[in-house]
C-alpha cells in the first residue's frame, strides 16, 4: 500500500500529475492533494477520477510508471 497525492497544478496540457508519498520528485507540500491510501496507481487513478469526472489524472513517469498514460 502507498499514499498518493496529486499536483494542485495541472501541466500546461490540464493534466493533474499523481504521485506516491515517496516519489523523489515530488511535491511542494502546500502544492499537493492527499487522495488516500491504495493498493496501486490505477486503484488510486480509478478513485480521484470519481471525485473529479472532468480532470485527466496521470501518473508519474519516475514512481507509477505503470500510470503513466500521457
Ligand atoms: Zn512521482
Amino acid at each position: 500500500m502507498s499514499a498518493f497525492y496529486y499536483l494542485q497544478n495541472p501541466d500546461h496540457k490540464g493534466i493533474f500529475t499523481v504521485h506516491t508519498e515517496d516519489c523523489r520528485i515530488i511535491l511542494p507540500v502546500h502544492g499537493r492533494t492527499y487522495i488516500g491510501t491504495f493498493e496501486n496507481c490505477q486503484e488510486a487513478i480509478k478513485s480521484v477520477t470519481l471525485l473529479f469526472p472532468y480532470r485527466i489524472f496521470n501518473g508519474c513517469v519516475e514512481c507509477c510508471p505503470e500510470c503513466h498514460y500521457w
